[in-house]
């Protein structure tokens, strides 16, 4: 039986980063995932300012802007055949939007950890939460990739082990809020592709992005309402099922040339017009990646013991991009509330409830976007009301900080 004051599982944007800041406090951390270091995993990756902020404020940037990740400096909104153009304005040391790829960004979360004095393991599963006599939550069980058990006692347990949750759901954390609207995305790197920096594209029922990210690649997806997609509107048979498997929001692929690809040119053409006919002068993905659409949620943030983090407490529609900024947020409120308490084991009530004042407004709004229930003048008014939530969001995480 090993001891430490705090074991967090999942070691991305939410668990990674709340590692590092608990162990920057001197705090023996252990971080585990099931996965390997440097994975990509399901998911475009535009950070919003709250994001770009943490990073800088962390000492983070600079590795992230290194390794080539182009500066975002204005965001295009296509409303149909109207152009909203928004300069980000420089605001609490953030100079600029950036998109690191994942297994860029999820990486130097992890060495950040790593130098901060975090044990870091890889190819550890976890499947279950110690209790003590009390029933509170005192440490996980999981096994390592060669099957032998593992065991570890903790003062705190931070579950960052995604929407599907392990610790969410052995923590008994009960389902706050559940959203009705999901849309599925399908995206994939194109190379060539002219942007001006992050473009969002809004037609009826349809959706598409550009995100400009490492080695001069951009991140284009397109969406549509989840039940569409799954139905196989457009005629190619894919619906909910990708190279024949069923595809229950995990990353799949499609190869050039198979229907997948030839419906997600023809769900670009719907959102974007053709987008002025930069798609067509460019080079297009080899592959692609699927996610089938589930709607939001928001957990209970922390119990007796255990706290939640990132996706694993509140999940909402990607078409927000607003999930790693969450996630980011959430680890350096955690690292705030345990640092104030002066004691991992007793987090005090103040990470939910900061929590749940942020992101209810924006679940709300992303749920809305998610529904495409809307015209361009509601999707206006939706992406307002994000914009608005976001903004609180950042004000919130520009007030104070962990480090
Ligand atoms: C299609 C799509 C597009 C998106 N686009 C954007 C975007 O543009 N911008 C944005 O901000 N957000 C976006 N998001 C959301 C974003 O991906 C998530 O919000 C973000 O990844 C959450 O980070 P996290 O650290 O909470 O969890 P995750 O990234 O889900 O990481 C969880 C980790 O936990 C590990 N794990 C899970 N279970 C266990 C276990 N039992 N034991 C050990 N390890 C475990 C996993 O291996 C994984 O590494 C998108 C999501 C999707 C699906």
């Amino acid at each position: 039986m090993e001891h430490f004051d705090v074991a967090v599982v999942g070691a991305r944007a939410g668990g990674a980063a709340a590692a590092m800041l608990l162990a920057r406090q001197g705090l023996r951390v252990l971080l585990v995932d099931r996965d390997r270091y440097g994975a990509d995993t399901l998911s475009t990756h535009a950070l919003m300012r709250g994001g770009v902020l943490l990073l800088s404020r962390w000492g983070l940037l600079d590795r992230i802007v290194a390794a080539g990740t182009p500066p975002v400096r204005q965001t295009r909104f296509h409303y149909d055949t109207e152009t909203a153009i928004v300069s980000i304005k420089p605001r609490l040391g953030v100079e600029a939007l950036y998109a690191p790829r994942r297994s860029l960004l999820d990486a130097v979360l992890v060495d950040a950890a790593r130098a901060a004095g975090a044990e870091v393991r890889f190819g550890v599963t976890v499947t279950g939460l110690l209790r003590d006599d009390s029933g509170r939550v005192a440490g996980v069980l999981g096994r390592d990739r060669e099957g032998a058990s593992v065991t570890v006692r903790a003062r705190l347990t931070v579950g960052a082990d995604g929407r599907r949750s392990t610790v969410a759901r052995a923590a008994g954390a009960r389902t706050l809020r559940t959203g009705t609207g999901a849309g599925a995305v399908v995206y994939g790197y194109w190379t060539g592709l002219e942007t001006s920096g992050y473009e969002w594209f809004y037609r009826p029922g349809h959706t598409a992005g550009m995100i400009p990210t490492n080695d001069g690649q951009v991140c284009v997806f397109a969406g549509m309402p989840a039940a569409v997609f799954a139905a196989g509107a457009g005629g190619d048979g894919v619906g909910g099922r990708v190279n024949g498997k069923a595809n229950g929001g995990r990353m799949s692929s499609g190869r050039a040339g198979g229907g997948l690809h030839g419906r997600y040119h023809r769900m670009l053409a719907d959102a974007t017009n053709g987008a002025g006919g930069r798609l067509a002068a460019a080079e297009p993905p080899r592959r692609l990646r699927t996610w089938v659409g589930r709607p939001g949620f928001i957990r209970e943030a922390q119990g007796p013991g255990w706290a939640l983090v990132g996706d694993a407490g509140s999940f909402v529609d990607p078409l927000s991009s607003h999930g790693i900024t969450d996630a980011l947020r959430d680890a350096e409120w955690l690292a705030l509330a345990v640092a104030s308490a002066g004691e991992p084991g007793s987090v005090p009530g103040a990470f939910a409830a900061g929590r749940d004042r942020v992101m209810g407004p924006i679940h709300d709004a992303a749920d809305r976007i998610a529904a495409y229930d809307w015209d361009m003048p509601r999707v206006r008014r939706h992406l307002m009301e994000l914009n608005s939530a976001m903004s609180a969001e950042v004000e919130s995480i520009g007030a104070t900080g962990a480090g």
